[in-house]
């Protein structure tokens, strides 16, 4: 009996070796936007915030509240993508819940847990530090199948030392290495990339209007970011889609690397904690011992083969699993990474 179980098994391994191998390597586009609230995303315009003219312009009031009078108005590809089998996660109206883990709420801190998989309580500043960490695009950038198929295209003149482009070899800003473009450039750089170059596997892009505009304190040009982004994000998806090197293998995430304050009135501008207030108050526009509660809380959308809908559980989902997520969903084991960084989000276990 065992004996002829055995033999009907291994007439079948041909069979399941073809249907688990991943049709012929996966890929992944990342996007960040700077700085985006969930309460934005899911909520959209805060009613009190378009009621200030210090905040929202009377002539945007009119666009804001009619145009974009909802989540779903203001970042339409984004909260398309559960009924295209994917997901989207983090708001807390709906008892989601995810936060940072890093204890500084703002963006060096939170870029590295994003792209390590874990916080690292020495980075306390956003200065231009050579990263000691490794990204899990560094780590892809030496894997074969990987090497030279990495690409990081962002605004922030801060990216080329978070991602460590001396040491990781992974190029930020392709042809203009160094430079601090705008938003515009940036999308369309990351655009021309994927269309041209065809053995790409792993596109991250980082957006930072939506934090530029809400430091500001314009609330109408925050949302226009955020609507922009949106258009933005809908394209590449749509790129990726009508490129058969790309269809069908690729996994979109989109997410932050902080929140924003949840106290009402200007709070929305700033991010970080009391401690990252209380370490270099001179930085912050408003004073508060509190720093800015509620800015640690993210939230994170995601489709393709990578993804499946899953009950995300009661606990807290933190940015520490977007790099295990993200490895996860290129069939890569990420415990050869680091074991370490936390587990990949329930909408990605079991790849
Ligand atoms: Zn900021």
């Amino acid at each position: 009996m065992i004996r002829s179980l055995m033999a009907l098994a291994l007439l079948f391994v041909p069979t399941l070796v073809r249907a688990e191998a991943p049709a012929d390597g996966q890929r992944l586009i990342l996007v960040t936007m700077d700085g985006t609230r969930w309460q934005d995303v899911f909520r959209g315009p805060d009613k009190a915030l378009v009621a200030e003219p210090k905040f929202t312009h009377p002539d945007w009031k009119e666009t804001v509240e009619k145009a974009w009078g909802t989540g779903p108005a203001v970042m339409p590809f984004v909260h398309s993508l559960p009924a295209q089998g994917g997901v989207l996660h983090g708001n807390r109206d709906a008892g989601q819940c995810m936060r940072v883990t890093n204890p500084m709420w703002f963006s060096y801190p939170g870029y590295n847990e994003l792209l390590t998989g874990r916080p690292d309580p020495a980075i306390t500043t956003n200065d231009k530090n050579w990263n000691r960490n490794v990204t899990f695009l560094e780590w892809l950038n030496r894997r074969p199948g990987f090497a030279g198929k990495v690409r990081m295209y962002g605004t922030w003149d801060v990216f080329p030392y978070i991602i460590n482009d001396k040491r990781s070899g992974v190029p930020v800003n392709g042809e203009s290495p160094g430079a601090h473009p705008t938003e515009t450039r940036t999308m369309r750089d990351a655009q021309a990339a994927l269309r041209s170059a065809a053995d790409m596997r792993v596109l991250y892009v980082a957006l930072g209007d939506t934090d530029e505009f809400a430091h500001e304190g314009d609330y109408a040009q925050y949302l226009a970011s955020m609507n922009r982004d949106d258009d933005f994000i809908a394209e590449l998806w749509r790129m990726a889609q009508a490129d058969p090197a790309w269809r069908g293998r690729t996994t979109l995430i989109v997410t932050t690397d902080h929140g924003r304050g949840a106290k009402p009135g200007a709070a929305w501008t700033e991010h970080g904690s009391a401690a990252a207030w209380k370490l270099a108050p001179a930085d912050y526009t408003i004073a508060d011992p509190e720093g800015f509660p509620g800015s640690d809380a993210i939230w994170l959308a995601a489709v393709g083969p990578g993804v499946h809908a899953a009950a995300p559980g009661s606990a807290c989902l933190t940015q520490s699993q977007i790099a295990a997520s993200a490895l996860s969903a290129l069939g890569e084991d990420w415990k050869a990474f680091d074991a370490g960084a936390g587990a990949p989000l329930p909408f990605f276990a079991g790849r």
